[in-house]
C-alpha cells in the first residue's frame, strides 16, 4: 500500500483583509463590510483614474457646482441666489469656470 500525499490547499483569504476564510467554497470577504469596503475602494480608484484624464477646467466646475450646490439655501434670496462675489471666491469659487449666470447690476 502507498500513501500519496496531496499537496495542502491553501486556506482561502477575504479580498479586503486578508483574514482567512471558512464557510462555504468560493466565498471572497470575511464578512459583509469587507465586501463593501472593498466595492468602494474599487469605486475610488476607478474615480480617481477618470478624474486624472478630465482637463483641470472640468475640475474647477465640479468645485463651483460643489460650491453653489453646499450653500444654495443660505445663497437663496427671492427668485434668485445672491452672494458677493468676493465670498464665493473664498470657498475656492472660481468664476472664470461658471457655466450659466445671472447677473444682476446694482445701481448706486
Ligand atoms: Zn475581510
Amino acid at each position: 500500500m502507498t500513501l500519496t500525499l496531496e499537496p495542502k490547499q491553501e486556506q482561502p483569504t477575504c479580498n479586503y483583509c486578508g483574514k482567512q476564510l471558512h464557510g462555504r467554497v468560493g466565498k471572497k470577504y470575511y464578512n459583509v463590510d469587507c465586501k463593501n469596503n472593498f466595492n468602494s475602494r474599487i469605486r475610488s480608484e476607478l474615480r480617481s483614474k477618470e478624474n486624472e484624464f478630465f482637463p483641470k477646467a472640468f475640475n474647477q466646475i465640479k468645485v463651483n457646482y460643489r460650491i453653489l450646490h453646499t450653500y444654495r439655501e443660505k445663497l437663496e434670496v427671492g427668485n434668485g441666489l445672491y452672494m458677493e462675489m468676493k465670498e464665493l471666491v473664498k470657498f475656492g469659487f472660481d468664476p472664470d469656470f461658471c457655466t450659466n449666470a445671472y447677473l444682476s447690476l446694482i445701481h448706486i
